[in-house]
Parts: structure tokens; C-alpha cells; sequence
């Protein structure tokens, strides 16, 4: 039977697109039924108090499972040294002396003073250790694991030349290494990713946009979507043959779940100074690199392939010359099939014009450490072309918010407080956290509450649109997904 909920006695923005609202608001079988209507008759009603409710939090991008069950056991992050550094590895490799390869992540250059290398972990453990940097694009290994990888098949690849220090990046870490890390069970997965989803209701998150290999949607996703606790948005990053495309196509699919597009590299990131960038670095040689489809050069050929397909080519740019060529390479794409630019963090002056009416995919809270690191690898001239979304939105340019969670927390309102805090108004904020979201990801009834959308539902303690985001900014109270609470605030 069909369960009816009606809140009262609150403010609901319905649209933030358009600037509608009201004050009640009814669902049934997990839809928006009606504004403003008397509750009918056998309701479940909840009273507001006259909280403020908007449309549930879209989290653009993010790795779910990678999130969940991949960022590993051991937590580096804020290691300010090498002696931390040693003693958490030696540390938590006493503790598990089994074959199993030990996998930490979160540690920084910035945050350590300097790179770590292979020297930093005793050579008497003879359990594999694989840390990655908070970025996920380098990682330092021990020899245990050099010895479990073919180390000169793996120098060959993008990133692979510093192997022998122990430090991989990139290509050589996504294909050389990546693969050869011992599988978490499923059941494990499963678990684990139900635990990130309740974390994800208390921030209001109520869908996302999730970067994930197919045998994970397959399995982790369809188990999780039984749930019905989220809508998931899933980018597949595995390579677009046409028997991807066919599982793909042959997935069965529903509004908890959805494959809408494929992802792709073109290059790097800040931290690693791998981004590609039309100019040098200030501290570090060369302007960055090429990684992926976009080092192949066979970038047109990919971009082809999934969007011939009906999906979304999804690429990942972050230097100002690799957001200029995935501007570039996909200005003839489909816009209904809603290609999309990942991070996009540097643009160059000389590509804002080609920035009305496409789709970025960008991480407010990422800014505040990439600021620091900007001034150091950019210098002072190129900084206003780090993270400045206000720049983005006057060229026309169409902004989704993610965390790109593990590399930082979920938290849609800590990204409205940094993207305000940047030049935005509050509403084009929660627009980019919710009716903008879900459209990135191909949803029309995601993203707003207009009648027929789905009841996805974040209630605040404040009105986001009138209260101090300096000082007080408003917090989760309820979170709704499909017309059920999925989360209250005790
Ligand atoms: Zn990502």
C-alpha cells in the first residue's frame, strides 16, 4: 500500500531554478503530490515548526564503493612527518601479518614537508603496503609489494618512472597497480557502502553521481539499490567496447539506479603536478601531463564511441590546457546527452568563451588546500583562474557540486558556505547542490520539488537563502528519500 506523507508548517523551496515555494507539501509512493494542500485523510504529517525544506542534496561526484571500501585501513591524513609517517605504517602492518596487501590513504606532500618513498617502510614486513596520497593519483608502495608487480612493464606506463622509489602516479597506478590489490569481499562492499550512505543522509544527500567500475555496479550497486535509500548516477570508467556498452545497456535499471555516462582522463592533479597546464609550474619542471585517452590521442575516437552509445562522456580536467581540450573535444557532442567536465580547477582566459551553456562538474571543498597550493605552483598571476566559479557562471558556464569523496568529505553545506564565501549568491549555490545536480546527471525529477519529482528531501534549521552563511550557516535536520525519513536529527 501507498504511504502518504505531508509536512506542514514549514518553507519549502520547490524550485530553486525558478524561485518557487510554499508551505506545505504531500507524497505518495515516493512522489510530490501536491503544494500547499489539506493533508488527506490517513497521512502520516509531520510539522516543521517552520523549518526550511529544499529539494535533497545532489552530490555530483563522487566513488561510492571506492569511498567506502578502497581508501583502506589506515588513515594518513594530517601525517605531518616522517617519523608519523613510519610509525603509523609500522604500526598498523604489526597488527596484520597477514598475505592481504595493507591499503592507506591521505597523506600529502604539502602535509608531510616532503615526498615519502619506499625507504620510509622497514624492509622486514613482508605484507604488501600500498599508501595513497590524498589525491589518489600517486601512491608510495613498499619493496613487499614491487615484489608482487612486473616493475619494468609498469616504468612503461604514464607515471610509472619513479617506481623504483617506490612513488607511482597516475596511469601507472590506475593500470599497472590498481589491478594486481586484492578484492574486498562483497558482502564486505555491500556493508560498508550502506554505512557511507547513512553517513550521506545526515549532510541531506539524497543522490549522487558516482565514478565506478562495472563488476562494482553490477554487483555493490545492485545490491544496494534494493534499499531504496539513494539515487545513484553511475559513470562507468572502464573502457566503452562494445560489450561494456552492451552490459551496460542490459543492466537493469530503475530510479535508484542508473548507468548515464562513461568517465575519462585527460590528465592529472594539482598536488601531484600532473594537471596539464598550458604554462610551466612555478616550483616543479614541466607543465604537467597527458594521462588516458588523451595520452593515446585516440580522445575523439572515445568521445565517439560514448556518446554514439547514448551516454554521457565525462572527462576529467583539472589544468587550464586539458579543461581547453575537453572543452574543445566536446563541442559537438550531444548537449541532451549532457556531456560534463570534471573539476575543472584552472581555466585559461583564452577558452572562457567556450564555457556558456556546458556542464562542470567542480568541488567547493577542495578550494581552501588547492588556494595554498596554487600560490606555491601557479603563482600569484594564474590564481584567478583556480577555482573561480564566479568567473565560470558569468561566462554562462552550468556548475554541479560534488565532493569527489574519499579525496574530501560529503558535505553540500560546507561547499555553499566556501562557493558563498567565493562570490556566489545562496541561491545560485543551492541551485549547483541541487536542481543543477541532478540535471548534470540527466535527472529531470531529481533536484527540485515540483509536482511528479521524486520526494527527495533535505529539512534545514535555517533558511539558506536569508541566513548568515559566515556565521551561522544551517544545518541537516531530516532528510527524506521517497517520501520516507531516511535520517532525523536527535
Ligand atoms: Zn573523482
Amino acid at each position: 500500500m501507498s504511504r502518504t506523507l505531508h509536512l506542514h508548517n514549514g518553507f519549502f523551496i520547490i524550485d530553486p531554478t525558478l524561485g518557487t515555494y510554499c508551505h506545505s507539501l504531500t507524497m505518495s509512493d515516493g512522489i510530490i503530490q501536491a503544494h500547499d494542500s489539506l493533508a488527506p485523510e490517513q497521512a502520516e504529517c509531520i510539522d516543521l515548526h517552520g523549518q526550511c525544506a529544499v529539494p535533497g542534496f545532489v552530490d555530483s561526484h563522487l566513488h561510492l564503493v571506492l569511498g567506502a571500501t578502497g581508501s583502506g585501513d589506515v588513515q594518513l591524513n594530517g601525517c605531518a612527518s616522517r617519523a608519523e609517517f613510519e610509525t603509523m605504517a609500522i604500526s598498523s602492518s604489526c597488527k596484520d601479518a597477514s598475505e592481504d596487501w595493507l591499503v592507506g590513504s591521505g597523506w600529502s606532500e604539502e602535509c608531510l614537508g616532503e615526498m615519502p618513498n619506499r625507504m620510509w617502510f622497514s624492509n622486514k614486513t613482508k605484507t604488501p603496503i600500498l599508501f595513497y596520497s590524498a589525491d589518489f593519483h600517486c601512491a608510495v608502495v613498499n619493496d613487499a609489494l614491487l615484489q608482487n608487480v612486473d616493475v619494468e612493464k609498469v616504468k612503461t606506463l604514464q607515471g610509472g618512472q619513479r617506481i623504483d622509489e617506490g612513488l607511482i602516479f597516475e596511469d601507472a597506478l590506475f593500470k599497472g597497480i590498481m589491478p594486481h590489490i586484492p578484492e574486498v569481499s562483497l558482502s564486505v562492499k555491500v556493508e560498508r557502502t550502506k554505512r557511507a550512505i547513512r553517513e550521506l543522509h545526515e549532510c541531506g544527500i539524497t543522490f549522487v553521481g558516482t565514478m565506478e567500475k562495472m563488476k562494482d555496479i553490477a554487483s555493490v550497486l545492485v545490491a544496494i539499490q534494493e534499499c531504496q535509500q539513494l539515487r545513484m548516477r553511475a559513470m562507468c570508467v572502464d573502457d566503452p567496447t562494445t560489450e561494456m556498452i552492451e552490459s551496460c545497456n542490459t543492466l537493469e535499471q530503475n530510479s535508484y539506479l542508473k548507468i548515464t555516462g562513461f568517465k575519462s582522463f585527460l590528465d592529472g592533479t594539482l598536488g601531484s603536478r600532473t594537471a596539464k597546464m598550458y604554462f610551466p609550474w612555478v616550483d616543479t619542471e614541466g607543465s604537467g601531463v597527458w594521462t588516458g585517452h588523451a595520452l593515446l590521442d585516440d580522445l575523439n575516437k572515445w568521445v565517439r564511441k560514448v556518446s554514439s552509445a547514448g551516454f554521457a562522456p565525462v572527462l576529467h580536467a583539472i589544468g587550464d590546457e586539458a579543461v581547453g581540450r575537453a572543452l574543445h573535444v566536446l563541442k559537438d557532442v550531444d548537449g541532451s546527452l549532457v556531456p560534463r567536465i570534471e573539476h575543472a580547477q584552472c581555466i585559461a582566459e583564452r577558452d572562457l568563451s567556450a564555457v556558456s551553456n556546458r556542464w562542470f562538474g567542480v568541488q567547493p571543498t577542495h578550494q581552501p588546500e588547492d588556494m595554498k597550493l596554487g600560490m606555491k605552483s601557479l603563482g600569484r598571476e594564474r590564481m584567478s583562474e583556480l577555482h573561480n566559479w564566479r568567473r565560470m557562471i558569468d561566462a554562462g558556464g552550468l556548475l554541479s557540486f560534488g565532493s569527489d569523496w574519499p579525496i574530501a568529505q560529503p558535505n553540500p553545506l560546507l561547499s555553499m558556505q566556501i562557493a558563498i564565501g567565493q562570490g556566489l549568491t545562496p541561491n545560485e549555490a543551492l541551485v549547483s547542490s541541487t536542481t543543477y545536480g541532478a540535471q548534470s546527471l540527466r535527472s529531470t525529477k531529481g533536484g527540485h520539488l515540483r509536482v511528479g519529482a521524486y520526494a527527495d528531501i533535505a529539512v534545514l534549521d535555517q533558511d539558506p537563502l536569508q541566513c548568515d552563511w559566515k556565521e551561522t550557516p544551517p544545518s541537516v535536520t531530516m532528510t527524506i528519500v521517497a517520501g520516507k525519513p531516511v535520517y532525523t536529527k536527535e
